[in-house]
């Protein structure tokens, strides 16, 4: 290639929307221009990098049996009522679309439903399974917030597959197997990245770990044991919690706390720990109008864990200050857990403690000394918390440490919950008709090129690993226009590096000075870098700089052409 005839557009200044480095090295470099929010399109030099993530991933399925397909991008609304979701898919998130004559469709978030009505008609039988099917294609997601540029857009590319078997074993052990796709995958493209337990969502099912990639500008907090392999993400780490307290109870006693109505000012006023208060929230229940959660006042209610609960409407709201008036006669702040009109979950670590403070269910007053069972009934105790640092890892071993991350894949065992709403069943060894078992298996292909600049970058640019660089080396040839010899010299590098099927980019624009160059390809993030010059050549050198190490070499062509490769 010949950067005279190839689109470089590198920005010197930092696009202002742009929050974090990924983003702004993308858009910098070139790589990306942005169409609408959320919305991109892939430049030339980008797009060589998103190729190469995708031979990665497609090398890695297809040697473990995958075969890949291409679904359509539009989807007929009919196969969404069939699953269920087409009125319930994560609010908002559903782009949906009519045609001329009125038909309702939908852009594909995700593809269970189409996937599935595939293997209705195409599975008929045990002895055709087990069977993985995938594509790389695109899909749209309308976020609320897209930010962080191919992170979170609402256009992206995923590698989705999905597999079906005639029974759970069989689900297992491909479940297993893409665990270790993945992990193959992750480690080609040079990734810092964790395998964590995690919630199956909106998608459903059972078992499901995501893939991180260790960010700090990651969206996702994972709790990691400080001695094991235990990783999940905190939405559903599981909270230990500590030995029920054994002390004397005492006396209740309501006493005045005007203005007191954050855990913070009670523990301060009445001068006692924030870990001997809790706090009562009220949400909107499933089978009553509101459902009382109970945390130690520490500590933070997870989400995730309280929609589990059956009791608890999904997705997790409030009640509203008015409702809680109507209920109570109180305002937030003063909401305690004795004689509630509502079932009371309480939480393990919070069930754990004695004679605590929680609000007297009247404006301006807390209760000392409460005592559960005694003084508050309980309906169950349950893991409603968020686990946090140096609380004890679930697994008994080693303490919690969070640290973030960004979820480049997500892998889930279905069971038979899109087979069964969408009768997609098979004839079993015996003759007998059963439902399939589903897993799918998803990869953010757009958000990796941005979570592989998270981790590889500094000042000056982009520093791309080898494997997924959009090229591997540039020449770049100082006075090729004044000096023959090193027009020669430069043609003949470049022609030798190509016959050994090296991508390598010849900078032979003749309008753009050394200097500018240099800063442009490695912000750019091009490997190898290799100038040649007059005063070089004179020794028969030529300089060589690898963008990571940054120094530069003044060698022989046979030594930088082995450096290569
Ligand atoms: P997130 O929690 O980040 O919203 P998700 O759990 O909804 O993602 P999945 O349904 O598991 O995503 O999709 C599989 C993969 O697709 C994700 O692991 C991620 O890599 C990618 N992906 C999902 N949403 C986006 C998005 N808005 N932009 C870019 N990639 C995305
Ligand atoms: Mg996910």
């Amino acid at each position: 290639m010949r950067a005279k005839r190839y689109s470089i557009s590198t920005l010197k200044e930092t696009p202002s929307e742009a929050e974090i480095t990924s983003h702004r090295l993308m858009i910098r470099a070139g790589l990306i221009k942005k169409t609408a929010s959320g919305i991109y399109s892939w430049m030339p030099l980008g797009l060589r990098v998103l190729k190469k993530i995708e031979k990665i991933i497609r090398e890695e399925m297809d040697t473990a049996g995958a075969q890949e397909v291409l679904l359509p991008a539009i989807q007929p609304a009919e196969l969404w009522k069939e699953s269920g979701r087409w009125d319930q898919y994560d609010e908002g998130l559903l782009l949906k679309l009519k045609d001329r004559h009125s038909r309702d469709f939908c852009f594909g978030p995700t593809h269970e439903e189409v996937i599935t009505d595939l293997a209705r008609t195409e599975l008929k039988s045990h002895r055709q399974l087990p069977i993985n099917f995938y594509q790389i294609q695109t899909k749209f997601r309308d976020e609320t917030r897209p930010r962080f540029g191919v992170l979170r857009a609402r256009e992206f590319i995923m590698k989705d597959a999905y597999s079906f078997h005639s029974d759970k074993a069989s689900l297992e052990e491909t479940y297993q197997l893409m665990h270790s796709v993945y992990s193959k995958i992750l480690q080609r493209m040079e990734l810092d990245y964790r395998p964590v337990e995690a919630d199956s969502g909106s998608i459903g099912g059972n078992a499901s770990t995501e893939f991180h990639v260790i960010a700090e500008s990651g969206e996702d907090v994972i709790a990691f044991s400080t001695e094991s392999d235990y990783a999940a993400n905190v939405e559903l780490a599981e909270a230990i919690a500590p030995p029920s307290e054994t002390e004397n109870m005492l006396e209740m006693e309501k006493v005045p706390t005007p203005d007191a109505k954050t855990i913070e000012k009670v523990s301060t006023l009445l001068e006692i720990p924030e870990e001997k208060t809790i706090k009562t929230l009220l949400v909107k229940g499933s089978e009553t109008e509101i459902v009382a959660l109970v945390l130690r006042g520490d500590h933070t209610l997870s989400s995730v864990k309280a929609e589990k609960l059956s009791s608890v409407a999904s997705p997790l709201r409030m009640a509203d200050p008015e409702e809680i008036m109507t209920a109570l006669g109180c305002q937030i702040g003063y909401i305690g857990p004795c004689n509630l009109p509502f079932p009371v979950y309480v939480d393990r670590s919070a069930a754990a403690i004695r004679n605590f403070v929680g609000g007297a269910n009247e404006d301006g007053y807390h209760i000392r000394n409460i005592n559960w069972h005694r003084d508050s009934k309980i309906e169950a105790i349950v893991d409603l918390r968020e686990i946090k640092v140096g609380d004890p890892s679930p697994d008994g071993k080693g303490k919690i440490r969070l640290k973030r991350g960004i979820e480049v894949g997500h892998i889930f065992q279905l069971g038979d919950k899109y087979s069964k709403s969408m009768k997609a069943n098979v004839l079993n060894d015996s003759g007998k008709t059963t439902a399939l078992q589903m897993g799918c298996y998803g990869m953010g292909v757009t958000r990796l090129a941005g979570a592989v600049i998270e981790q590889n970058h500094d000042e000056s640019g982009i520093i791309w690993p080898h494997v997924l660089a959009p090229f591997e080396a540039v020449i770049i040839p100082i006075n090729a226009q004044k000096s023959q010899k090193v027009f020669d010299k430069t043609e003949e590098l470049y022609a030798e590096l190509k016959d050994l099927g090296c991508d390598v980019i010849l900078d032979d624009r003749d309008d753009v000075r050394p200097g500018v160059k240099f800063n442009e390809w490695e912000l750019i993030g091009v490997p190898h870098r290799l100038v040649i010059g007059e005063k070089s050549l004179k020794k028969n050198k030529i300089e060589y700089t690898h963008r990571k190490k940054g120094e530069a070499l003044e060698i022989s062509k046979e030594k930088a052409i082995s450096l290569i490769n």
